[in-house]
């Protein structure tokens, strides 16, 4: 026996204009913009809002866009879709690639837009079978970690109802078709961490006069493979990676700086502090071994914070998931290293449930070499990749997930 929300759900959707959606799907991934320059992508959601009958506002934390349809007595649902693409060179060959040099849709915010267009759209035309307040929003500069932070600092629920509940979606490597739902830790939290060591420059022939960064610099590095290894419990999912290490401009000439570029994945405040103390501790030692004439400076750039579904929400998403879906394409993959600013929106305090929807072409999955998922999951373009195409059979599914879901709160209980 299905519930009625999957019931409604199926029925809204019943006749998605799915060719329409495709167009818009591929408009969008012609024209990628960076974060906080979606100006042309949130014009075109606002549109399709406004087209639908929701309430819309521009320009919210920079180029943000909401949409809210009040439908009578009932909780507010949110649901979000990311806008931006990412400095990244397309390599696909798809006839709808980029044509913006240098930018592309690698993280598939657009197939986030058009799904999130299709939902508004179909929940409007059927609003008949559900009551409450519906409030859609296309964020900006997810990549960046600031665009969720920026619309609510900007008085996004100050414009527009605070949601009892907050939905959002990812498109993920994997045979497309399956939705990962996790009730609890999904991605990661992540900072990036600078260090300026400053040494004392000099002529490459006298090192005798010089306290050299380049080799203070080395020994940082290295003893940073220790935090991980040597001072996190073997339990905690942890990643430091140095991605950046910059010093000099000539063989014979000592610089007087250099500059290390670091970003870490935690699962866990406690366990973010904890490396954070042990990077400075390090940095401030190899330092002082050296003899610097002062001590590094370490400062902290681009943080997210963890993302953690309540694990009533998402069951509860997940349920309907299987009655729209089937039973075998709702699985738990457990927490991911990569991270996410969606729970930015629900101010550390509201409910929420963020899942993936798989979207690799069949074609690309079976060619994929291995037999087990593992194998295949890894050899397939991932986000970020300048090969990475989400599927168009996928664009149907993830309008009937967030309907589906939205009605999980919004459709009448029976
Ligand atoms: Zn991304
Ligand atoms: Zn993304």
């Amino acid at each position: 026996m299905t519930s009625a929300a999957a019931r409604a759900a199926l029925e809204l959707t019943d006749g998605l204009p799915v060719s329409a959606l495709e167009d818009f799907y591929r408009d969008l991934h012609r024209h990628p913009e960076l974060a906080f320059e979606e100006h042309r992508t949130a014009a075109k959601l606002t549109e399709r809002l406004a087209g639908a009958g929701f309430e819309t506002a521009k320009g919210i934390g920079g180029t943000g866009v909401a949409g809210v349809l009040r439908n009578g007595e009932g909780p507010t649902v949110l649901l979000r879709a990311d806008m931006d693409a990412l400095p990244v060179t397309e390599q696909t060959g798809l006839a709808y690639a980029s044509g913006t040099p240098g930018v592309m849709h690698a993280c598939g915010h657009d197939m986030h837009v058009t799904w999130l267009a299709g939902a508004a759209a179909a929940l409007a035309a059927g609003r008949d079978a559900w009551s409450g307040t519906l409030l859609v929003v296309g964020q900006p500069a997810e990549e960046s970690g600031k665009g969720a932070a920026a619309m609510v600092t900007d008085g996004l629920y100050d414009r527009f109802p605070r949601p009892d509940v907050l939905l959002g979606q990812h498109v993920a490597p994997g045979p497309a078709g399956l939705y990962a739902h996790v009730p609890g830790l999904i991605m990661s939290a992540t900072t990036d961490v600078d260090i300026v060591v400053h040494g004392r420059g000099g002529h490459g022939s006298r090192p005798e006069t010089t306290v050299d960064p380049v080799v203070t610099a080395a020994y940082i590095v290295t003893r940073l493979q220790t935090v991980v290894s040597r001072e996190i419990a073997p339990r905690e999912s942890t990643v430091l990676t140095v991605g950046r290490i910059e010093a000099g401009t000539a063989s014979n000439i000592i610089p007087a700086t250099a500059r290390i570029s670091l970003n870490l994945r935690t699962q866990s405040e406690a366990v973010r502090d904890r490396m954070l103390a042990a990077i400075r501790r390090i940095a401030e030692g190899e330092c002082h071994a050296a003899g610097c004439p002062r001590g590094p400076e370490v400062t902290l750039g681009n943080s997210f914070p963890a993302t953690v579904n309540d694990a009533e929400t998402d069951h509860r998403v997940a349920g309907v998931h299987r009655e729209v879906f089937g039973e075998a394409t709702v699985f738990d993959p457990g927490p991911a290293m990569g991270s996410e600013d969606f729970s930015q929106l629900a101010e550390g305090k509201l409910p929420y449930a963020y899942w993936f929807v798989t979207s690799t072409p069949a074609a690309v999955w079976d060619e994929a070499p291995g037999e087990d998922l593992m194998t295949k999951f890894d050899a397939v373009p991932s986000n970020h990749s300048p090969l990475f195409a989400p599927d168009l059979s996928v664009v149907a599914p993830g309008v009937r997930t967030l309907v589906s879901g939205a009605l999980a709160y919004l459709a009448p209980a029976n």
